[in-house]
C-alpha cells in the first residue's frame, strides 16, 4: 500500500519569526500517520532543516538548477538543497513554467538533476483552464509527464513522485472535483504502468490546487490520489494539520 504524503509550498511567503510559529505549531500537533514535508523558500532551508530535524516532518526545495555548480548567480543547486538535509524538490511547478519560461526539456533536466543529487524529485503537471475548455487535459498531462519519464535512466525507474495540479485550481479557491482529479491521477498512473506495473503501483500522485481542511478528505478518497501538494493551507497550522491528518 502506498503510504500518504502531504507537502507544504510555502511558495515566497515566511520570514524567520512565522517560520518559527508555523514550525513549532506542526511539532506540536498531532499529524497522522501519512509522510509530511515543507518545502520554504530556499534562504529558508537552514533555518527549518535546524528546527526539523530528528522529527517526523521531512523538508524540501521549491526548485533547483539543472546543474550541479558553477557560474550560475543566484541559482541553487541539488546537491546543496541535499547538503541541507532536504528529502524534495518540488521540479516543475506551473508557476516556474509559467512565470519563469520553464519547458518541458528543462523540467526533465531537473528532474534528473534532483535524482543524481539523491533528492526525490515532486514533478508537477497540469492543464491550464484554455486546456481544460478545449477538451486537452490528458493530452497536455501526457505530454508533460512523457517528457519526465522519457529522462529517466534504467537504473532510477523510481524515487519519485508527480503532483497533479491543475493550474485553474491553483490559488484561485477553485478545486478540482474529486472525479475530475481521480481521473486524471488514473490516466497518471496508466501512463506510469506501461513503463512498469510495479512503479506505477508504488508511485505516490497528489493533487495540488486549493486543498483545504473541508475538501481534503474528499479529494484524498479516491483510489489514485496519495496526499497533496498544498500552497496557501500549507501556511496556516490548523489548515495544515487538517489536511495531513485527512490523508
Ligand atoms: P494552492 O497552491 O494550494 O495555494 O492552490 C498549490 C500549489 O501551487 O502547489
Amino acid at each position: 500500500m502506498r503510504k500518504p504524503l502531504v507537502v507544504g509550498n510555502w511558495k515566497m511567503h515566511g520570514n524567520t519569526a512565522e517560520n518559527v510559529a508555523l514550525l513549532e505549531g506542526l511539532l506540536s500537533a498531532e499529524l497522522g500517520t501519512s509522510d509530511v514535508a515543507v518545502c520554504p523558500p530556499s534562504i529558508y532551508v537552514a533555518q527549518v532543516a535546524e528546527k526539523l530535524k530528528g522529527s517526523a516532518i521531512g523538508w524540501g526545495v521549491q526548485n533547483i538548477s539543472a546543474v550541479e555548480k558553477g557560474a550560475y548567480t543566484g541559482e541553487i543547486s541539488a546537491p546543496m538543497a541535499k547538503d541541507l538535509g532536504s528529502k524534495y524538490a518540488i521540479i516543475g511547478h506551473s508557476e516556474r513554467r509559467t512565470l519563469f519560461g520553464e519547458v518541458d526539456k528543462d523540467v526533465a533536466d531537473k528532474f534528473v538533476a534532483a535524482q543524481q543529487a539523491g533528492l526525490t524529485p515532486i514533478a508537477c503537471v497540469g492543464e491550464n483552464l484554455a486546456e481544460r475548455e478545449a477538451g486537452e487535459t490528458l493530452t497536455v498531462v501526457g505530454r508533460q509527464l512523457g517528457a519526465i519519464l522519457a529522462a529517466l535512466s534504467a537504473g532510477q525507474v523510481d524515487g519519485f513522485v508527480i503532483a497533479y495540479e491543475p493550474v485553474w485550481a491553483i490559488g484561485t479557491g477553485k478545486t478540482a472535483t474529486p472525479e475530475q482529479a481521480q481521473e486524471v491521477h488514473k490516466f497518471i498512473r496508466d501512463q506510469l504502468a506501461a513503463l512498469s506495473a510495479e512503479l506505477a503501483e508504488n508511485i505516490q500522485i497528489l493533487y495540488g490546487g486549493s486543498v483545504k481542511a473541508d475538501n481534503a478528505e474528499a479529494l484524498f478518497a479516491n483510489p489514485d490520489i496519495d496526499g497533496g501538494l498544498v500552497g496557501g493551507a500549507s501556511l496556516l497550522v490548523d489548515q495544515f494539520v487538517a489536511i495531513c491528518r485527512a490523508a
